[in-house]
This record gives structure tokens, C-alpha cells and sequence, in this order.
């Protein structure tokens, strides 16, 4: 049987709006084009999340915190008969080293694992220079988006020489993208 494809998403500033460290619920605000963007794309791929949140390493909030506030957003993209497979998270700080801390691939190989995934064939979709290394490091082609912090990083994929497949500004035209340069 053929291999399954993904989407793997990072979650803040690129399918909800990044305010720093949040984690209440009246703060989570969906992005223009997500749910549409979405819904294009899971006729051909299967969705996971992985996300940096070091919020729980610094005490900022706790891990319950985080999985209510995460818990809602699967919830709102089930309504929307939207089907994310996992959420992959790492709590820790960059100074823990850790092995699941965005750039390092540890979760894309779980998920390559774990769901029979072709790496090559996905996609990676972050607003971060890291979430693209991440991406990279994994062989799986990447998006970066100039949403959320993705505009005051722009200038750093030039200077570190990160490559992303292509940038985009609006999640559904990135969407567009992906499914025209998959087939
Ligand atoms: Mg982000
Ligand atoms: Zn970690």
C-alpha cells in the first residue's frame, strides 16, 4: 500500500493567532483562510500539530493549561469536520537540550513511524526560521509563513541560508500551493 502523506502544522501563527504565551480560552482566535485551507487539503493529506512550548517550562502556564486551551482548538476544527491526528508538543526550554524542541526532528520521525507517513511527500508549515530547519531535517518539503511572528523573522532565513519550499501570507493560498506542487 502507498504511503500516507501529512501536513504537519505548527500550531501558533499559523493556524491561530500568536499573542505570546497564551493558553486561555477567550484568547484563541482562528486565522483567515485555516478552516478553508484545511478542508482543501485533507482530501490528499492527514494533519498533525507540533508545537514549541516552552510557556510550560518557564511556569507561564501548565501542561493542563495548554492541553484545555489545544483540546478547544481540535474541537472547534471537528466542528468544521477538520481531523488533526495528534498534537506533538515540547514543554521544555531551548537551554534543556531536549530531544523534541523544534529544530530537531525527533517528532517528525515519531509521526514517519508511528502513521506509515512518507516524509518526502509532506509538508511542514511553520512561521518560525525553526519550524522550516525542522521541516528540513526531516526531508519533508516546508511553507513559511509571514503570519504571526513570521514577518519579524523573514530577514533571519536569509541569514542563516534557511530554504523554505515556497512563503506565503494567507494560510488557503498556501493550501492552493501545496496541492498544485503535490500532484
Ligand atoms: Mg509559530
Ligand atoms: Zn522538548
Amino acid at each position: 500500500m502507498r504511503k500516507k502523506k501529512a501536513i504537519i502544522l505548527d500550531r501558533d501563527g499559523v493556524l491561530i493567532e500568536d499573542k505570546d504565551y497564551s493558553y486561555k480560552i477567550e484568547d484563541l482566535e482562528i486565522l483567515p483562510g485555516v478552516i478553508e485551507g484545511l478542508k482543501l487539503l485533507q482530501t490528499k493529506f492527514v494533519f498533525f500539530i507540533v508545537t514549541n512550548q516552552s510557556g510550560i517550562g518557564r511556569g507561564f502556564y501548565t501542561v493542563n493549561d495548554f492541553l484545555k486551551y489545544n483540546n478547544h482548538l481540535i474541537s472547534e476544527l471537528q466542528g468544521e469536520g477538520i481531523r488533526i491526528e495528534k498534537t506533538f508538543y515540547c514543554p521544555h526550554l531551548r537551554e534543556d537540550r531536549c530531544e523534541c524542541r523544534k529544530p530537531n526532528p525527533k517528532y517528525l520521525f515519531d509521526i514517519r513511524d508511528g502513521w506509515d507517513i512518507d516524509l518526502k511527500l509532506s509538508w511542514m508549515i511553520g512561521d518560525h526560521p525553526s519550524d522550516i530547519e525542522f521541516g528540513i531535517n526531516g526531508g519533508c518539503q516546508t511553507v513559511y509563513m509571514s503570519t504571526g511572528h513570521g514577518k519579524k523573522h523573514l530577514n533571519e532565513l536569509e541569514e542563516l541560508n534557511i530554504k523554505p519550499t515556497f512563503i506565503s501570507s494567507n494560510f488557503f493560498h498556501a493550501a492552493e500551493s501545496i496541492l498544485k506542487l503535490s500532484s
